[in-house]
């Protein structure tokens, strides 16, 4: 059998690992996030200019959700990190009376990072933020999808860390698959449910956590009783930002039958000021492409066949392959049993479904798997209420969409198809770390040694009376 060519930097990182974790302090792990901060701040306009070139990502948007979110993680974590580390004593029972008891957390040890393209920064450098503050060990294998980014992190890490701590591997399928046939304490991965369920099985080879960041195919819900303006206003923003390449997009708009003439109003008037009408769209340097042709190709057949289907675009709808250029599109009149319904869109499209019974709406959720993200919009408390209570979601919000991913004390993850475990802040350092339980017992005299055999009839009486007064 051939040797996996990196199992010498895996066991590179686990001689580091021993030996450093000797010495590790907080301290040391915060000053290594300060200076991956220093780097990340001096570098800025570098990384602004090389995601242009991966998909025409524009500043501002690598600045809102590429840079700053990264930032405000190392931010979070120099400054809550004796906190988050600090263990927690534990209340003893009358059966242990005389011991003492705690968790701490301990970091999981050599790490594996496997991060995407649609945020091809963010979701390879926030996760290392966690790792790093746990006090991992890390391998990072950015997408090969996003060339010009990938060489940003390669850079990056070769030039704040030696490789023993962090290591970057640059790849497609196969190096992956042989990375993954390693013997890793932890794999994150952030990327589609399909690949997910291929790092789960390896990992299970080993016996290895995984924290998996997948899709979603996430609904809007929009109540008859809703700020129509606000709402058209927060959809355009959230749906088209990055081109709709996000995993928490909206995918599929369920709108009250009452108010789809007066939101397609609002949504044209929205749309015309955002995308500033008149303007040719594909140079538009604000908007994002479609990262390849591949994904062009899909997405742009995702709206053939629903309009062949019957859908109407009411808004957008032209492509240009040489540039894989989307305009955003709102499709309406689409069945639920198009293909658009049933994928995760991840491009600039939003078809728009009826209805006139909220149990309907509630129903079709539940028939398809967990989102990563449900939105409601709605002025009725009691509306945004029965959704929550009657469906499930990795992440919810009312009246806005997205900006749950910048909240650093909400845990970001799915629930089984959308996810496996939670990232960012606290909750990505815990995804990092193992909560080990330590129990001090004294010497001598100790509770349990009142019931050692040979079973006494008093022994006897007490095991019962320690079994029932529970
Ligand atoms: P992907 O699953 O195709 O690829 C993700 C990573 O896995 C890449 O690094 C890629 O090289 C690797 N990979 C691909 N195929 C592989 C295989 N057969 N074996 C081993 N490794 C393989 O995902 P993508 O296209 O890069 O990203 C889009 C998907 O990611 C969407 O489904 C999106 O919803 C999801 N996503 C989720 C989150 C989240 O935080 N939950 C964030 C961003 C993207």
């Amino acid at each position: 059998m051939l040797s996996n060519p990196y199992q010498d930097i895996l066991n590179a990182q686990k001689k580091f690992f021993v030996n450093n974790r000797k010495n590790d302090t907080l301290y040391q792990r915060k000053q290594k996030l300060k200076t991956l901060k220093k780097w990340i701040k001096t570098n800025a306009d570098y990384i602004v200019t090389e995601l242009r070139k991966d998909f025409n990502k524009c500043e501002e948007e690598v600045l809102i959700s590429e840079i700053r979110p990264v930032i405000t993680e190392i931010r979070d974590a120099i400054h809550n990190l004796n906190f988050w580390a600090e263990p927690t004593k534990k209340a003893t029972p009358l059966a242990l009376l005389g011991t003492s008891a705690k968790t701490i957390f301990e970091a999981k040890g050599n790490t594996l990072i496997i991060a995407p393209w649609n945020f091809p920064f963010n979701l390879a450098i926030g996760p290392l933020v966690s790792a790093l503050a746990a006090g991992c060990t890390v391998v990072i294998k950015p997408s090969e999808n996003t060339p010009y980014c990938e060489k940003v992190i390669q850079r990056l890490v070769k030039e704040v860390f030696i490789p023993e701590e962090v290591h970057c591997i640059l790849g497609g399928v196969t190096e992956t698959t042989q990375l993954l046939q390693l013997k890793w304490d932890h794999i994150f991965f952030t990327g589609s449910p399909t690949v997910g369920k291929i790092v789960m099985k390896a990992a299970a080879e080993h016996l290895t956590s995984v924290t998996l960041e997948l899709g979603g195919e996430n609904p809007v819900v929009i109540d008859k009783k809703c700020n129509l303006k606000d709402t058209a206003q927060k959809l355009i923003w959230g749906k088209f930002m990055n081109s709709g390449q996000s995993c928490i997009s909206p995918n599929v708009l369920f709108v009250h039958k009452e108010i789809l003439k007066d939101l397609k109003k609002a949504l044209s008037k929205e749309y015309n000021k955002i995308f500033k009408s008149g303007q040719k769209e594909k140079s538009n340097p604000e908007f994002a492409h479609i990262v390849n042709a591949n994904h062009f190709e899909r997405v742009k057949n995702l709206i053939d066949t629903t309009t062949e289907q019957g859908g109407k675009i009411f808004l957008g709808g032209e492509t240009e392959g040489s540039c894989n250029y989307i305009a955003p599109t709102f499709i309406e009149s689409v069945s639920v049993k198009s293909a658009i319904y049933n994928e995760e869109i991840f491009g600039p499209v939003l078809p728009i479904i009826t209805y006139t019974s909220i149990t309907d709406v509630i129903d079709k959720i539940n028939a398809k798997d967990k989102p990563l993200a449900l939105y409601v919009f709605t002025t009725s408390k009691y509306f945004y209420n029965k959704i929550i209570k009657e469906t499930s979601a990795g992440t919810t919000v009312i009246n806005d969409t997205t900006i749950q991913f910048t909240h650093p004390n909400l845990p970001f993850g799915g629930v089984n198809n959308s996810g496996i475990g939670k990232a960012h802040g606290e909750y990505g350092y815990r995804e990092f770390s193992n909560e080990r339980a330590i129990l001090i017992q004294r010497r001598g005299l100790t509770m349990p040694k009142f019931i050692y055999p040979p079973y006494t009839s008093l022994k006897k009486k007490l095991i019962r009376f320690l079994t029932w007064r529970m």
